[in-house]
């Protein structure tokens, strides 16, 4: 039975599933899901991501590494730990930049917790020769009792989203409903709202913003990163640790369904071809931010990846670069405005650092 023809069936027999079931299954089936079963990044796959476009982008976050390994008072031995790794070619990047620091290296403990085992086969390969010792652990909860500096490059995005819709707005947070996944008359799937309001629970979890929702506005709720960061602070409790996301979303919370399927660049309906099309939604940086600081955490408000690359010295690293290789000048010339220009990824995406209380500044998100 095909994956489609097993997700009708499963709808059919337990009823609708949450847009957040929905996206877990695509994306995570361990038989049929979309990472499980494929690599998809770089131009020849489904999606391009900064570390595929630069070397760049993974080498000055290595000096944001080293910065924040002094900051944290140099501790030996730490942890370095990605969230969804990919295929390995930030952390690459990331340990070649941080051979300029051989203490920091030698002090260095690689994590990586990535939910495909394909990806995870890549990222052996890529790290095979890589200077620091790396291993995989399932999740933040198996990494050693150690100083732990996390990141995540557009790991939040794939994390699933649930979908509520309001009402009723004289209701106030009693007009708000969920969204569905259901079958139309002929089994085909598609968006149905839930019968009743949601439960009192879930409208706590509503971010700030919900009360300016008119009739229709949809609001997207990222539990599984609230769950995340959760446990991120109950780790940065008893030790020191930053964590460094960066990823496609608003500053501040927005009303709409921004759930996309992509393939091969291209976006598609996302009922179109599920666990053969990448699903993610934007982040919401406020609410992210809001959720951090009420679990305890220090949080570094967001800033765009424009402003965070270019205080790292993006543009100094792509200088040095077009010295030493002059034919790759115009290569370098493009890949930065890629990663850079306010039409490109340079203010989509945003950078947000969360960590434990007590350490200075975060290096790219102050002045
Ligand atoms: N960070 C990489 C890859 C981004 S794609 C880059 O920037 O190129 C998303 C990554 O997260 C993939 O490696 C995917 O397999 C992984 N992933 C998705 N959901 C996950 C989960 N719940 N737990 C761990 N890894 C996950």
């Amino acid at each position: 039975m095909s994956f489609k023809a097993r997700l009708i069936s499963r709808i059919k027999d337990g009823g609708p599933i949450t847009v957040a079931e929905y996206m877990a299954l695509c994306l995570l089936d361990p038989v049929d899901g979309y990472y499980p079963t494929r690599d998809p990044l770089g131009s020849d796959g489904d999606f391009i991501t900064a570390p595929e476009i630069s070397q760049m982008f993974g080498e000055v976050l290595g000096l944001w590494v080293i910065q924040s390994w002094q900051d944290m008072g140099r501790p030996d031995p730490f942890t370095l730990a990605e969230l969804g790794p990919g295929r390995g070619i930030m952390m690459a990047d990331i340990l070649r930049a941080v051979q300029l620091a051989p203490d920091c290296l030698a002090a260095m403990r690689v994590s990586l917790i990535e939910a495909s085992a394909a990806l995870e086969a890549v990222q052996a390969r890529t790290l095979a020769e890589a200077p620091a010792p790396v291993s995989w652990a399932k999740d933040l909860s198996e990494l050693p009792d150690m100083p732990l500096i996390i990141i995540g490059n557009e790991y939040l995005d794939c994390l699933p989203i649930r979908q509520f819709i309001q009402n009723d707005p004289f209701a106030g947070a009693a007009g708000w409903y969920e969204r569905l996944v259901s079958l139309d008359e002929e089994d085909r799937l598609t968006f149905a709202r839930s019968p009743a309001p949601i439960p009192e629970p879930l409208q706590v979890m509503l971010p700030a913003g919900h009360e300016d929702a008119r009739k229709d506005d949809l609001l997207e709720v990222n539990l599984s990163a609230h769950l995340l960061i959760n446990q991120i602070a109950d780790i940065f409790k008893t030790r020191k640790g930053r964590a460094l996301f960066i990823d496609y979303g608003p500053e501040t919370t927005e009303f709409g369904d921004t759930l996309q399927a992509l393939k091969r660049h291209e976006k598609v309906g996302v009922f179109s071809d599920p666990g053969n099309t990448d699903l993610t939604a934007r982040v919401d940086f406020e609410a992210l931010a809001g959720f951090a600081e009420t679990a305890g955490l220090a949080v570094s408000p967001s800033v765009t990846q424009q402003t965070f690359l270019s205080r790292l010295g993006i543009e100094m690293r792509a200088a040095t670069l077009a010295r030493a290789q002059p034919e790759a000048k115009e290569k370098l010339a493009r890949q930065l405005h890629r990663l850079m220009d306010s039409e490109q990824m340079g203010t989509l995406f945003r950078v947000v650092c969360l960590q434990s209380k007590g350490l200075p500044g975060v290096l790219g998100l102050q002045n």
